[in-house]
C-alpha cells in the first residue's frame, strides 16, 4: 500500500511502518510507529497512566534498541469538534497503513448516524475477530472460590450474526415488505405482523477464517484445547453451520496438529495434539463457571460472544482488568473494553488497567512477548501491594486507593524494581 496522503494527522519523523511478510506474519521494525486514539470521556486520563507503562516495560525488556514511536490520531467528540466528523476517513487510511494501533474508548453520538463507532471501525477496517484473553490477577476481589483457574482467550466473530445491524423496526415499509416476502415466497407462516425484523447472516467463509485465527493461535501458544461454542441445536444453518465449518478447518488445514474429541472418545490418542470441542452455548455458561479449567481457546459468534466474554471476565473480577481487541488479517486495533464512563472524565479516578492490559496484549501481537509479561507482572505486583484504583478499593479493606495516574506511575516503580 502506498503512503497514503495525510492531511489531518502529521506522522512522526523517526520511525518505520510495520509491514505484513509473504506467510502473513507481521515484520515488525525496531522503531515501529503506532497510531493511537486518546479517545473520549476517560480517555485522556487512562492515557496518562499507560503510556509511561507501555514505554517503561519497552525499555526494561530492549533498553536503547527497540521503542514504540507513538503517533496521536483523533477521533470521536475531539474529532467532531475540530474536523466535523466524529471519523475522518484518514483515521481509517493510517491504522491500515499503520496495521497496529490502539485506541481509547469513543462516545458514539445519539442521533449522529452512526449505530456506534467501535461497531463502524471494525467493519470498516474488516478486524474480523474481536480477542479477549482473560486471565485472574491476585489481590482483584473475584466471586468464585478459583479465579485462577480462568486462563481463556475467546475469539468472537466481529462482523456477521444478528449484529451485522441488518433490521428493520415494526410497522415500517421494509419490515412489510420483508414479512410479505416471507410469507408469500418461502411459505413462512410464523411472523406477526407488528413484528420488527432482524437478518441473522453466519457465512462460512467468515467463520472459517475465525477458526484459522484461533487454531493458529493455539498453536503458537501451545494451548491444548479450541472449543467452539455454538447454539446450533436450535439455529442449525447459521449456528450449526458454524460449528460444522470450525471443524472442516480443523480437520482439513491443520489435520496433523488437532485432535477432535469425538475421535478420542473412539480411543484416538491426544498425545501432542491440540483438542477441538465443542459445546452449546448455554451449557458453556454453566462449564466456564463449574470447570475452567478445560478452557483455553474458545472461538464463537458474535451474540454469543459478546455475553460469554462479559461472563468469562466478571469470573475474574470484572471489565476493569480486561484487555480487548480486534483483529482482522494483518492489521488489529486493541482497545479497553470499557467506555467513556463521563462522570469520571478529567477526574484521574478510574482504573487504567483495561487499556495497560490491552497494550501489553499489543506487545504480543507484536512479538515482543517478553514487554507483555513485564506489564503483567508490574500490574500483578502492584495489585498485591495493595494500590488499586476507586472500583477495587471499594471491595477490598486492606487496599491502598491511589489515583488514576498513580496506579499508573506504581507500576512503572515496579518495572523499574524488576
Ligand atoms: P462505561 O463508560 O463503561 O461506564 C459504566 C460504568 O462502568 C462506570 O460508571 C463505572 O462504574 C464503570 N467503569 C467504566 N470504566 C471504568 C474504569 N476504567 N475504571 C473503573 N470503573 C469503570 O459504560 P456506559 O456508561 O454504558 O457508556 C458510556 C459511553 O461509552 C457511551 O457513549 C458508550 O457508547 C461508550 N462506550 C464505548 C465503548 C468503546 O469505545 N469501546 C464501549 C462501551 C461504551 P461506577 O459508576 O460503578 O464506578
Amino acid at each position: 500500500m502506498d503512503k497514503p496522503a495525510f492531511k489531518l494527522f502529521t506522522p512522526p519523523q523517526e520511525g518505520e511502518k510495520i509491514t505484513l511478510n509473504s506467510d502473513g506474519t507481521l515484520n515488525v521494525p525496531d522503531r515501529p510507529i503506532i497510531p493511537y486514539i486518546e479517545g473520549d470521556g476517560i480517555g485522556p486520563d487512562i492515557w496518562r497512566a499507560a503510556m509511561p507503562v507501555f514505554n517503561a516495560a519497552v525499555k526494561k525488556v530492549f533498553g536503547d534498541k527497540k521503542k514504540i514511536v507513538w503517533f496521536k490520531i483523533e477521533a470521536g467528540e475531539v474529532a467532531g469538534k475540530k474536523y466535523g466528523t466524529v471519523l475522518p476517513d484518514e483515521v481509517f487510511d493510517i491504522i491500515r497503513y499503520y496495521r497496529v494501533a490502539i485506541k481509547g474508548p469513543l462516545t458514539t453520538p445519539v442521533g449522529g448516524g452512526y449505530r456506534s463507532l467501535n461497531v463502524t471501525m471494525r467493519q470498516k477496517l474488516d478486524l474480523y475477530a474481536c480477542v479477549r484473553p482473560v486471565r485472574y490477577f491476585e489481590g482483584v476481589p473475584a466471586p468464585v472460590k478459583h479465579p485462577e483457574w480462568v486462563d481463556m482467550i475467546v475469539f468472537r466473530e466481529n462482523t456477521e450474526d444478528v449484529y451485522a445491524g441488518i433490521e428493520w423496526e415494526k410497522g415500517t415499509e421494509e419490515a412489510k415488505k420483508v414479512i410479505e416476502f416471507l410469507k408469500k415466497e418461502l411459505g413462512v407462516t410464523k411472523i406477526r405482523e407488528d413484528s420488527g425484523i432482524g437478518i441473522k447472516p453466519i457465512s462460512e467463509f467468515a467463520t472459517k477464517r475465525l477458526m484459522r485465527m484461533a487454531i493458529n493461535w493455539a498453536i503458537k501458544y501451545n494451548k491444548p484445547s479450541v472449543t467452539i461454542v455454538h447454539k446450533g441445536n436450535i439455529m442449525k444453518y447459521t449456528e450449526g453451520a458454524f460449528m460444522k465449518w470450525a471443524y472442516e478447518v480443523a480437520i482439513q488445514e491443520f489435520r496433523d496438529k488437532i485432535v477432535t474429541e469425538a475421535e478420542i472418545k473412539e480411543g484416538k490418542s491426544a498425545e501432542g495434539k491440540i483438542i477441538i470441542k465443542d459445546r452449546i452455548t448455554d451449557a458453556m455458561f454453566q462449564q466456564v463457571l463449574l470447570r475452567p479449567k478445560e478452557y483455553d481457546v474458545i472461538i464463537t459468534p458474535n451474540l454469543n460472544g459478546d455475553y460469554l466474554s462479559d461472563a468469562i471476565v466478571a469470573q475474574v473480577g470484572g471489565l476493569g482488568l480486561a484487555p480487548g481487541s480486534n483483529i482482522g488479517d494483518g492489521i488489529a486495533l486493541f482497545e479497553p473494553t470499557h467506555g467513556t464512563a463521563p462522570k469520571y472524565a478529567g477526574l484521574d479516578k478510574v482504573n487504567p488497567g483495561s487499556l495497560i492490559l490491552s497494550g501489553a496484549f499489543m506487545f504480543q501481537y507484536l512479538g515482543w512477548d517478553e514487554v507483555k509479561k513485564v506489564i503483567e507482572d508490574a500490574v500483578a505486583t502492584t495489585i498485591k501491594q495493595g494500590y488499586v484504583t476507586y472500583d477495587l478499593a471499594r471491595l477490598r479493606e486492606d487496599a491502598h486507593e491511589v489515583k488514576c495516574s498513580e496506579f499508573g506511575m506504581k507500576i512503572v516503580e515496579n518495572i523499574e524494581k524488576m
